[in-house]
This record gives C-alpha cells, sequence and structure tokens, in this order.
C-alpha cells in the first residue's frame, strides 16, 4: 500500500518534470527558428546593395565612358543603405544581447515633445501636412524616463506618420493619468491592411501594401520602436484603416521626477 503510493508519487513527479523538459525544449526550438528567420531575412537585405555597389564597380572598371558622378551616387546610396542595415542590426543585437542599459533621466517632458514637432516641421510643411501636438492631461514638469530611448521612439513613429501620409494631418495626442503616458501619433496616411497589422514589427517586414513600398525604408524602425518602448517598461500597440490612415499608441510609465532638494527649496512652493 505505501510503496504504492511512493511508486505512484514519483512516477507524477517524474511525469511532470518530463512535460517540463518537452516545453523548455520546444521553447528552445521555437527561439532558434526565429533566429534562422532572422539570419536569412538579414543576409537576403545586405546581398541586394552589395550587388549593387559590386555591379556599378564593375561597369566603372571595365567601361571608362560609363558615367563616373553617376555610378557615384549610386554606389553612395547603396552604401549608405548597408550602412542603416548594419547599424539596425548593431541596434537590435545590443537590445537583445542585453547590453542594454536603461536610464533614468530627468525628463523635462513637453519640451521633448515640442523638440519632437519642431524636428518635423519642415518635412510636415513640405508635404502640405499639419502638424500637431495635442496635450490632453496636466503633464508634470519633470519625468523621469530614459531620454535618448524616448526621444528615438517618438522620432521613429513621427517619421513614418511623416513619411506615409501623402496628405492631411499628423496628431500627437498625449495623455497622462496615475503616472502613465499615452502617447498617440496619429496620421492620414495611407494605412496598413489588417493582415500586416502585427507583422510591421518585426525586423525587415515592410508590409504588403504597394504603396509603402514607394517609400525608402528597411523594415528596421517599428522593430527597434517596439523594443526600445519594452525596454521602458512600456509597448506599442497600433490601429489602422487602409486609406484612411493609422494611430500608433505608445503606452509608457512616466513618472513625475521630484525635483532635488535644492530646487525644491528655491524653486516653486
Ligand atoms: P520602414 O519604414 O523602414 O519600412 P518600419 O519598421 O518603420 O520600417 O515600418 C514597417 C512598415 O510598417 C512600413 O514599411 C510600412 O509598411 C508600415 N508603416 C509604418 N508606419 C506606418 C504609418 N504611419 N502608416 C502606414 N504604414 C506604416
Amino acid at each position: 500500500g505505501a510503496d504504492a503510493a511512493a511508486d505512484n508519487r514519483e512516477i507524477a513527479q517524474l511525469k511532470a518534470e518530463i512535460t517540463e523538459l518537452q516545453h523548455a525544449k520546444e521553447a528552445a526550438e521555437a527561439a532558434n527558428e526565429a533566429k534562422t528567420r532572422y539570419l536569412v531575412s538579414v543576409s537576403h537585405e545586405i546581398r541586394s546593395p552589395l550587388n549593387t555597389i559590386y555591379g556599378y564597380a564593375q561597369l566603372l572598371e571595365r567601361d571608362d565612358t560609363f558615367p563616373g558622378v553617376e555610378a557615384g551616387a549610386v554606389i553612395r546610396r547603396s552604401a549608405e543603405h548597408l550602412t542603416n542595415l548594419v547599424e539596425g542590426l548593431l541596434e537590435i543585437s545590443r537590445i537583445e544581447g542585453g547590453v542594454i542599459r536603461v536610464r533614468s533621466d530627468d525628463v523635462e517632458i513637453r519640451r521633448l515633445l515640442g523638440h519632437i514637432v519642431e524636428m518635423f516641421h519642415m518635412q510636415a510643411a513640405s508635404k502640405g501636412l499639419d502638424l500637431r501636438l495635442i496635450i490632453k492631461d496636466h503633464l508634470p514638469d519633470c519625468v523621469r524616463t530614459d531620454e535618448k530611448k524616448l526621444r528615438q521612439i517618438l522620432i521613429n513613429l513621427v517619421s513614418n506618420a511623416v513619411k506615409y501620409t501623402p496628405e492631411g494631418k499628423v496628431t500627437i495626442t498625449v495623455r497622462y493619468r496615475s503616472q502613465v503616458a499615452d502617447i498617440d501619433v496619429s496620421d492620414t496616411g495611407i494605412g496598413i491592411a489588417a493582415i500586416d497589422l502585427d507583422r510591421v514589427f518585426e525586423p525587415f517586414e515592410r508590409g504588403g501594401s504597394q504603396e509603402a513600398r514607394l517609400q525608402p525604408g528597411i523594415g528596421l524602425g517599428l522593430s527597434i520602436t517596439r523594443v526600445l518602448a519594452q525596454v521602458l517598461g512600456g509597448d506599442i500597440a497600433v490601429t489602422s484603416t487602409p486609406n484612411v490612415g493609422s494611430s500608433f499608441r505608445l503606452r509608457v510609465m512616466l513618472p513625475a521626477a521630484t525635483r532635488a532638494v535644492n530646487d525644491a527649496a528655491s524653486g516653486d512652493r
């Protein structure tokens, strides 16, 4: 009786361990597959600008009537594309390798938002786009987060919104409740088809639409943006309707920064 019960317990325990090992194995396999897919797409992406450089260099070498200025421009653009690819890759591997450090800066959030709008003012105006910042709730003067990463996220979102919007407007709307900010970057642009909505956050995914592919890009911006948002303890979500527009929402904790003791004594009372 007692022996049989002990045996049963042992068997149940072993079964649980086997199930756990199987799960671990499946997770490792899935991670490996993702890595392989990733490497395949990177190799593919790197090959095409390299082929272009190679081809034009050969033309220059063999045919001395071939216009060097034109070849130079194509080669430079391809090299730039490669540089962007490699930089994006480095950024992703830094993040995924866990080397990334999250700073805790005191950030003047309204000023940062204002800078982003200023930064894209010209580009938006040149397309006749109305670029606006709307702050719905009271924001603290200063919040605590990693300033460079937050700036990078916003730059990526606004730059996409301007890039993929032929006419109409781009609006940054900020809501703030209980230390959590919702920053929406909405546009009246080409939009994203439902089947592409999740994929656009994957590295090198550019979506299926012809219109999107007319714009320059390599499909790394959003994948980096999402990882950065997650590194800040937040996330990014998207809603979109083709030919109507898209809205990317960054939700992130932005705790109000209590000012340094000296500041508080001399500053506002
Ligand atoms: P890239 O712009 O270099 O292609 P991203 O990773 O920033 O790379 O974006 C991935 C894809 O998501 C884009 O190619 C485009 O199809 C789609 N996308 C991103 N932002 C927008 C937007 N605001 N409106 C419409 N499509 C967008």
